[in-house]
């Protein structure tokens, strides 16, 4: 075993249980700063990262093999909302980007364009979807269909309103067909995405980034506050829960997820296809070729 294996875990609580979003939880509430369930200092996340990163990457490898070769028709989505700056972009480089690219399948969802909206909402959803053995992940989701739409009143009350319990029933569908959904809302407070909106200002790097109109939704929190309230409290559901993710500290929110997708991967309780071939004969044949 490498030297990194032998870390302690430094989690005091399994992540999927201590970041559940639990009825009654309240977003105004969420100390976006704070560290739940983990009980080491920033000092020891860059080892504890590179140790976890690496078991996620089996995991994904082990899941990508039985779906070659076991037949194994399941697949992961991880699925990602917060505000601008949360650091979504940061969980796709720095713990997706660990994993080998050919099992994941990475989706950023954008405004949508002049032929996904003359489509259903869930139409360029459903196209992204993780192939079986493949893990998905969703830089924003339908539920910006419920978020911005929402907020901005880009379809009128009762079009966003319907579209809590379809997401639900979607949701299930997703499950039920042996996907694993890990939804994940990501909340920084607004001191701290005023300071990362100003590095985006600052460093050439960054520019890109940076979005004039990311100010004007800034602005809007209260009622995005408001949007994700309705979004964790009616769409919560046993087969496709929300996490709550603290987000003003990077370093604990790559941790965090990390943490959520190895446990949900090892739900998947699986274990290297075995051989579907004669291993003697084949040391044979190879010997002697
Ligand atoms: P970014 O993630 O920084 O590239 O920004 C993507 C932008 O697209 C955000 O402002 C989102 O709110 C917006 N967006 C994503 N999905 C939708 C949607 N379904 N309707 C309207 N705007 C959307
Ligand atoms: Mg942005």
């Amino acid at each position: 075993m490498s030297e990194a294996a032998d870390l302690p875990s430094l989690w005091t609580h399994e992540p999927h249980i201590h970041l559940a979003f639990r009825p009654g939880d309240k977003v105004a509430n969420i100390h976006t700063n704070a560290t739940p369930g983990f009980s080491g200092k920033k000092g020891d996340a860059p080892a504890l990262q590179a140790e976890r990163n690496q078991r996620l990457a089996e995991l994904q490898e082990m899941l990508y093999a039985n779906s070659k070769t076991a037949g194994d028709t399941r697949s992961v989505l991880l699925v990602l909302q917060g505000m601008d700056t949360a650091g979504k972009g940061g969980i796709v480089k720095h713990v997706v980007g660990a994993a080998n690219p050919q099992g994941i399948r990475y989706t950023s969802f954008g405004k949508p364009t002049e032929e996904e909206l003359a489509q259903h909402y869930l139409w360029r959803i459903r196209r992204a979807l993780p192939p079986a053995g493949h893990i998905g992940v969703f830089d924003r989701s339908h539920y910006e269909d419920v978020l911005v739409v929402r907020v901005h009143n880009l379809v009128p009350p009762d079009v966003w309103g319907a579209r809590y319990d379809e997401i639900n029933a979607f949701e299930r569908e997703l499950v039920d067909g042996g996907m694993t959904l890990i939804k994940v809302a990501m909340f920084v407070s607004l001191k701290e995405q005023k300071k990362r909106l100003a590095e985006r200002l600052e460093r050439p790097d960054k520019y890109w980034k940076y979005n004039p109109g990311d100010i004007d939704e800034r602005l809007l929190w209260p009622k995005y506050e408001e949007a994700y309230q309705a979004m964790l409290d009616r769409t919560s559901t046993d087969p496709a829960p929300w996490h709550i993710v603290p987000c003003d500290r990077k370093w604990y929110s790559r941790l965090a997820i990390t943490e959520l997708l190895i446990e949900a991967l090892e739900a998947l309780n699986m274990s290297w296809p075995p051989a579907d071939f004669d291993i003697q004969a084949e040391r044979r044949r190879l010997a002697e070729a």
